[in-house]
């Protein structure tokens, strides 16, 4: 961003509560681009002891995370992560519990992850988001080294499945 989107002047490069930041040098103006993080839901979608993986339109073919969405105004995260793992599997979810927040700092995300129980294998994924999607057992999961994936080993680690994460692109699931 190099220009002030309220009134037009070049942007500077000013210290603010602690950072360093692109502002607008007209007080009467004011304008601050404090970047501040975007809430993400996540959820660990669980179903006969398997956890569904998806790609995301647009990524790579071996790369597979977990349903992530954003909230809708007014919702909160266990409204809204129930409502994305429904608008993109097609299933019924089940808020089961809270796993954690992530910071994912390459996106500017706060990720905040929940395990949520399907009743069926039989997902139907929404095509203008998922690309595909697999099951895969909790028993050989392996977690990645990102946001999504560090919700994931904390999520076996409280089951007693003390699993390493694996860098994201070398990830065999
Ligand atoms: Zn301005």
């Amino acid at each position: 961003m190099k220009y002030c989107p309220q009134c037009g002047s070049p942007l500077l490069r000013l210290e603010l509560s602690g950072r360093v930041r692109p502002a607008c040098p007209d007080a009467k103006c004011g304008f601050v681009h404090w970047n501040n993080p975007i809430p993400v839901v996540a959820a660990i979608v669980e179903h006969a002891d398997e956890v569904c993986l998806v790609r995301n339109v647009g990524w790579p073919a071996h790369w597979y995370g977990l349903v992530t969405g954003f909230l809708e105004s007014g919702e909160m995260p266990e409204e809204a992560v129930v409502r994305e793992v429904e608008e993109e599997l097609g299933l019924v979810g089940r808020l089961e519990s809270y796993i954690g927040m992530y910071e994912f700092y390459r996106a500017n995300q706060l990720l905040i992850a929940y395990h949520v129980s399907v009743d069926s294998h039989d997902v139907e994924t929404c095509k203008h988001e998922i690309a595909d999607h697999k099951w895969v057992p909790i028993a050989t999961v392996q977690p990645w080294t990102a946001g999504t994936g560090r919700a994931l080993r904390d999520w076996l680690a409280a089951r007693g499945i003390e699993r390493e994460m694996v860098d994201f692109d070398r990830v065999s699931n």
